[in-house]
């Protein structure tokens, strides 16, 4: 399931970017970030943000009891 972070969850409207987004490419109106976090796509143009692509959050990591602690 496709899912996107949060924080692109909540790219509305005429929110910044915010720190995981890279810009991919910029055009007179419309601009292209992929999120490092979970990998979507976003547009943002001057209608706001657009997810293209859902990315894959939460990582698909399953040791939260098994975790090593190496101290
Ligand atoms: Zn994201």
């Amino acid at each position: 399931m496709e899912r996107s972070c949060p924080p692109c969850q909540r790219m509305t409207a005429k929110a910044a970017p915010h720190p995981d987004l890279i810009s991919l490419s910029k055009m007179e109106n419309s601009q292209l970030f992929k999120c490092r976090c979970c990998n979507s796509y976003l547009h943002l143009d001057l209608n706001g943000w657009e997810i293209l692509s859902a990315g894959n959050y939460p990582p698909q990591t399953q040791d939260d009891s098994h975790s090593l602690r190496s101290a």
